[in-house]
């Protein structure tokens, strides 16, 4: 649909599919000159976005052309990892001459953080606290371009199930299908004794209940054996951070060095956050750049040769600087980047090799047939703003695509609607359950 305005999209309830769920009619209000599609996809294991742009790249350069045409973009840029040979190949063979063309991306990570995205494709540096559009950037996920140009509700998510599990594979899935049910999708876990996050090794989450909903945002199921060494630092905590970290960091800067905002130039020193473990006063001074970081975890994952927690020590420290009203001198100013920025890029082999996932399959073909369950629970907050709120009764029938919950009118959110055709079985404060 070419022709598709803003308060339309905003009633089909996309949201950013790859980051943390922004309203994308809101993002798509902002005049920019490039748009950038995020197929970076730099996750290890993760694969259904290059999946997606290998069976789907006509669909997301429509999307891709609607994104451009609302913002007023005159130039649009597929971003690609230089290994997908064939992937690229595909989208130039689509490319025509309407001002898109691919970059190509390296296999480093965090490749698909907006802020290197943008200075990886553009040359434009973010100021820190900034926004792509700032510098006249809009990124956006594979997926959300692809869901704009079927101009359709959201009810479908698409996400990799991998790691202990016996058939690694993408999924197209209905929205609140559960985890387990994904698991089982994928041939079922290796290990008796599973650990599972979503998102992703570096930024994902540790899921708590595998009967927990995929959600408009999830991009992977990963499950681990209980025991493997990355879920044993997932399971670290605050008291742990700053107990070892007071005693054990001894200062050597190797956080700060690797850290990919800091090499942007932005005020970001974890080192400086792990010093600030052991003060009580004067703390705020030296936490300033902590609201600077954008929890990638590359410190605290491969960085640190004493295996503490900076990340952790600067997400302790965001809330420090906001709360006393102090600012970072550099807070929304033009930065330059480290000289060495391209030479200290973290290989993904690299990661592969310290996380311990050489052990995984690391593929992740897209299945055909499309993953419905008869049951799904779908939560009413799956997006940055206002949780939706119910616009059915239980007992109610609805098809897939109906609307199930709206946003309070003036709020920022997406509505939600039906993934499945059936009955509503339950409402809470959290969810809407509907069995086919
Ligand atoms: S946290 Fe680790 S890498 Fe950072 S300064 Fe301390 S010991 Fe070095
Ligand atoms: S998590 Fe660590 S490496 Fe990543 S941005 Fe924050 S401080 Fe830098």
């Amino acid at each position: 649909m070419a022709d598709l305005t803003v308060d339309q999209i905003a009633r089909l309830g996309l949201v950013g599919c790859g980051g943390a769920g922004f309203p994308t009619h809101v993002k798509l209000q902002a005049p920019v000159e490039t748009v950038i599609v995020n197929g970076a996809e730099c996750e290890p294991l993760l694969h259904k976005d290059k999946e997606l742009m290998r069976l789907h790249g006509q669909e997301m350069l429509e999307g891709l052309r609607i994104a451009m045409r609302l913002t007023g973009a005159q130039r649009g840029v597929v971003g690609i990892k230089h290994r997908y040979e064939d992937v690229i190949a595909g989208i130039r063979a689509l490319i025509g001459d309407d001002g898109i063309s691919v970059h190509e991306l390296t296999d480093t990570y965090p490749a698909g953080d907006e802020f290197i995205l943008t200075f990886d494709v553009t040359g434009a540096v973010i100021p820190p606290g900034g926004l792509p559009k700032d510098v006249g950037v809009l990124t956006q996920n594979v997926e959300t371009l692809i869901n704009l140009a079927r101009a359709r509700p959201v009810t479908r998510k698409c996400l990799t199930v991998g790691g202990a599990v016996r058939e690694p594979v993408s999924l197209e899935v209905a929205i609140g299908t559960s985890l387990r049910v994904c698991i089982e999708a994928a041939g079922g876990a290796t290990a008796a004794d599973i650990a599972v996050l979503t998102g992703g090794v570096m930024m994902g989450r540790l899921a708590t209940d595998l009967d927990a909903p995929v959600i408009k945002t999830t991009g992977a199921v990963l499950v681990f054996p209980a025991d493997h060494p990355l879920i044993a630092k997932c399971h670290r905590t605050e008291d742990h951070t700053v107990r070892i970290g007071r005693s054990a960091c001894d200062q050597c800067s190797f956080c700060t060095d690797l850290c990919p905002r800091w090499l942007l130039g932005h005020p970001i020193e974890p080192h400086r956050a792990m010093r600030a473990l052991g003060f009580h006063e004067e703390r705020a001074q030296l936490v300033l750049g902590a609201s600077y970081c954008c929890e990638c975890n590359l410190c605290s994952l491969i960085a640190c040769p004493e295996d503490l927690d900076p990340r952790g020590a600067c997400i302790r420290d965001k809330p420090t600087a906001r709360e006393q009203g102090l600012q970072h001198p550099l807070h929304g100013r033009e930065t330059r980047p480290h000289a060495l920025y391209s030479h200290r890029r973290t290989p993904i082999s690299r990661l592969i090799a310290k996380l311990g996932l050489r052990q995984f399959r690391n593929e992740g073909p897209m299945r055909a047939e499309p993953l419905i369950p008869d049951r799904v629970t779908i939560p009413l907050r799956q997006h940055i703003g206002a949780p939706a709120e119910p616009t059915v009764k239980r007992g109610e029938r609805v098809g897939e695509g109906d609307l199930i919950a709206a946003i309070p009118e003036g709020s920022l959110g997406a509505p939600i609607h039906a993934s499945i055709s059936g009955q509503v079985a339950a409402i809470t404060e959290e969810a809407i359950t509907l069995n086919r």
